[in-house]
């Protein structure tokens, strides 16, 4: 198992399975929820996700376009949130506090990305969304 929580404590959870490496997204609304240059994700399907604790301190915030963002009550930190397609959560790989093992397997939104984002590496790099995925 590998467990995750949000800067308070409040919220804990654990997963058992992550399906995809970590996908770095450099959008704009990612840029403002994380406060940093990208955001860092990990697909873990939604049954093999138990929430610890602090279930009820997830708040939900929804912009008019539909895209959301869950995050803790008290602190603020961004915690794992249902797919708009269900049956799987984004799990923020800045939040986990065991090593999921994973690797970055690529960025997303290249094109939109901060003036001063220098990305290092040689992970796959995308202008725009993974071919046949909508926006985060
Ligand atoms: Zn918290
Ligand atoms: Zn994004």
């Amino acid at each position: 198992m590998i467990r995750g929580s949000c800067l308070c404590g409040g919220i804990q959870f654990e997963y058992s399975r992550a399906v995809t490496p970590i996908g770095m997204c450099h959008c704009s609304q990612c840029r403002k929820v994380s406060g940093a240059a990208s955001n860092a994700v990990i697909v873990v399907p939604e049954g093999d996700l138990k929430w610890l604790r602090g279930e009820d301190l997830r708040q939900v915030y929804a912009k008019p376009t539909g895209w959301r963002t869950t995050f803790c009550r008290t602190c603020g930190s961004s915690v794992p949130q249902l797919l708009p397609t269900g049956g799987a959560y984004w799990v923020p790989a800045g939040v986990l506090d065991d090593d999921p093992g994973l690797r970055v397997g690529g960025h997303i939104f290249v094109a939109s990305r901060a003036s001063w984002d220098e990305i290092a590496g040689s992970a796959p790099q995308f202008q725009e969304a993974l071919p046949g995925r909508t926006k985060r």
